[in-house]
């Protein structure tokens, strides 16, 4: 989360006059609330252990084309080619699509196996383009690159170059499927144009299977969502499943969902509603109604798995708020009910904290059906297909894999689409109000900052990406697992995707360690923008002995003032001091190293002090000290 440059003007001020040399900017959000805040070291044994294997591997054969046809299909046999007329990237041989002059189609198509279990998959291959058509303006001869039935790219005569570029794109959502890559050129009825490909290649890399956890439960869970909107999209309603497995030596007996939402009610008028549970027991309701205890039907030993379901219903709030509408605009975040995490300290119950985030779960798959009326744009986390409904409705289907949680959106959106230079789909959806201007500016935007921290800390993983803008927001902007809510600000944008990294990606426990997930985030953040935080330690002013870098929401909550100057504000700076101590390599390496040991799966302090010291030769006792940083 981000605090609205609004709401935190004067925090914002403050943090600004504090830390002269920093730039800071749109200000983080405002304050939190606390938790039994358990001791980082208590489940530091058993987190993060080995985690599974990725072997990497490189899907595409015969990509050079060094081989001739092996592997591929072509159109003609003059599509893979060493004739005259074009060059190779490398070796001699390379596909020709177009260059005829006269209407026609080329294709090229390979069918590629891309392993499940890793964490990236990358498309990369080398296109040199070059045409007789005279437009600055009209694209008459395309190239069309697919993978299964999602067009990845399209060029046309107007992409001409000198020599080869090379194209990459994030395929990562395709894991674990045989899919057809395929590449179509069509020319028009004059004027040729070249299409010539070579050394294309699809490369996985890393783990995706959560670092070995003993230690948190109910693990791996799967969530199955159908709801059906009234046609304003305020009122959903429908039914809910939870799979999952306990993970634990000790039985699980029962279960807490968190039905964080009801914090913006009253438990005599709730907004989240839970009925008609299968696979337990309902108990009583705790935490002002976010939680509910379920009693599972039998003790659940380690690996066994079960399922519980239950009828929901969601009532959207009036209010620009991650959970409220504003006017026809429903923003629908935190609604949907997920299992809350027991670990080595117990249940983690903390209450909502409208400061910031209490959102503490496990990396989990969604697989969620929409059913709304058509006039209505529905955003979501996860990569959505929509089909036809009942007269005048149509049913949005999104799936998710390693997420911790999934919003949505529904109104009359505008909506504009791009995609970034390596390869995410970025969509931006826009209240009324806002400016096609700016409205572009945010697609801008977002590509920019996905690519940016896809290079510091490991490719995006959850294919598409959705922002959702409205500058009526009471905070700068929100994250939810491949889909945030923003004002119009580049700063609060490329923060609320920076912590796809660090909250999504790499799960933390947000009541208790804060710090871990928007310290982190804005140092990205800092980093994306070009800021160095030259100089900003010496301006840090402490309020109190007490007050510490990685204190919890619960005294965040109670000094809500302090939150945004000392874990925004102070938090990057010590990120920043570090980098200047470790040096720029070796911070680099560090966290991404560290995205990678924790990929999908959960973080502490203790664990990222402890990657920090192995990777430099200096004692950073002193420096923990110093910036208050404890756990
Ligand atoms: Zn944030």
């Amino acid at each position: 989360m981000r605090p609205t440059p609004r709401k935190a003007l004067a925090a914002g001020a403050l943090a600004l006059a504090a830390l002269a040399a920093v730039s800071l900017p749109a200000a983080p959000p405002a304050a939190a609330a606390p938790d039994g805040a358990a001791p980082a070291g208590a489940f530091a044994d058993g987190a993060a252990s080995a985690a599974a294997v990725c072997t990497p591997a490189q899907a595409v054969v015969n990509g050079g084309f060094e081989s001739g046809a092996s592997s591929w299909t072509q159109s003609s046999t003059s599509v893979i080619t060493s004739r005259t007329g074009q060059t190779a990237h490398g070796g001699t041989a390379f596909a020709w699509l177009g260059g005829v002059g006269s209407t026609h189609t080329d294709t090229l198509a390979q069918s590629v196996v891309i392993p499940s279990g890793c964490a990236s998959a990358t498309l990369t291959f080398w296109l040199h383009v070059d045409t007789t058509e005279t437009t600055s303006s009209t694209a008459y001869d395309k190239l069309t690159a697919k993978i299964g039935t999602t067009t990845l790219a399209t060029y046309s005569n107007l992409d001409k170059n000198t020599g080869y570029v090379q194209k990459s794109f994030d395929v990562s959502a395709f894991a674990g499927q045989t899919v057809s890559l395929s590449f179509t050129g069509t020319e028009d009825s004059s004027l040729r144009s070249s299409f010539v490909l070579d050394d294309i290649a699809l490369a996985t890399s890393g783990d995706t299977t959560p670092p070995a956890d003993s230690v948190r439960t109910p693990a791996a869970p799967s969530y199955t969502v159908s709801l059906t909107s009234d046609a304003a999209g305020t009122v959903w309603t429908g039914h809910e499943s939870a799979t999952f497995t306990n993970a634990s030596a000790t039985a699980l007996t029962d279960v807490y969902l968190r039905l964080w939402d009801n914090y913006h009610g009253t438990c005599a008028a709730m907004p989240i509603t839970v009925g008609n549970v299968t696979g337990g027991t309902a108990g009583a309701l705790s935490v002002g109604c976010t939680a509910l205890q379920i009693s599972l039907a039998a003790p659940l030993a380690q690996g066994q798995s079960a399922t519980i379901g239950f009828d929901l219903g969601i009532t959207v709030p009036s209010g620009a708020d991650r959970f409220g509408h504003d006017g026809a605009f429903s923003f629908i975040g935190n609604a949907l009910p997920v299992l809350a995490v027991k670990d080595g300290a117990g249940w983690h119950l903390d209450p909502y904290t409208n400061n910031g985030e209490s959102f503490y779960s496990l990396a989990a798959d969604f697989r969620v059906t929409l059913d709304h009326p058509t006039t209505l744009l529905v955003p979501a986390s996860g990569t959505s297909v929509d089909t036809a409904g009942s007269s005048g409705r149509t049913i949005t289907t999104a799936t998710a894999s390693r997420v911790r949680d999934f919003a949505w959106a529904a109104g009359p959106f505008s909506k504009i689409s791009g995609t970034s230079a390596a390869g995410t789909p970025i969509n931006v959806y826009s209240v009324s109000g806002i400016s096609s201007a700016n409205a572009q500016s945010m697609l801008t935007t977002a590509k920019t900052a996905v690519d940016a921290h896809s290079s510091r800390f490991g490719a995006y993983p959850y294919g598409e990406l959705d922002a959702v803008i409205d500058n009526s927001f009471w905070f700068g902007g929100m994250e939810y697992p491949g889909f945030v809510l923003d004002l119009v600000s580049t700063t609060a944008l490329t923060h609320e995707i920076g912590h796809q990294w660090w909250y999504g990606i790499v799960g933390d426990d947000e009541y208790t360690s804060p710090w871990l997930d928007e310290s982190f985030t804005d140092y990205a953040t800092d980093l994306a923008l070009g800021k160095t935080g030259s100089g900003c330690w010496s301006s840090v002013s402490w309020a109190s002995s007490a007050e510490k870098i990685t204190n919890s929401m619960a005294y965040w909550d109670a000094h809500s003032s302090r939150y945004s100057t000392v874990v925004y504000g102070y938090g990057k700076c010590a990120l920043h001091d570090l980098r200047r101590l470790v040096g720029d390599t070796a911070m680099a390496t560090l966290l991404k190293g560290y995205a990678a040991s924790h990929w999908y799966g959960v973080s502490t302090t203790a664990e990222f002090k402890a990657a920090a010291q192995a990777a430099t030769t200096t004692d950073l006792t002193s420096f923990w000290t110093t910036h208050r940083i404890d756990g």
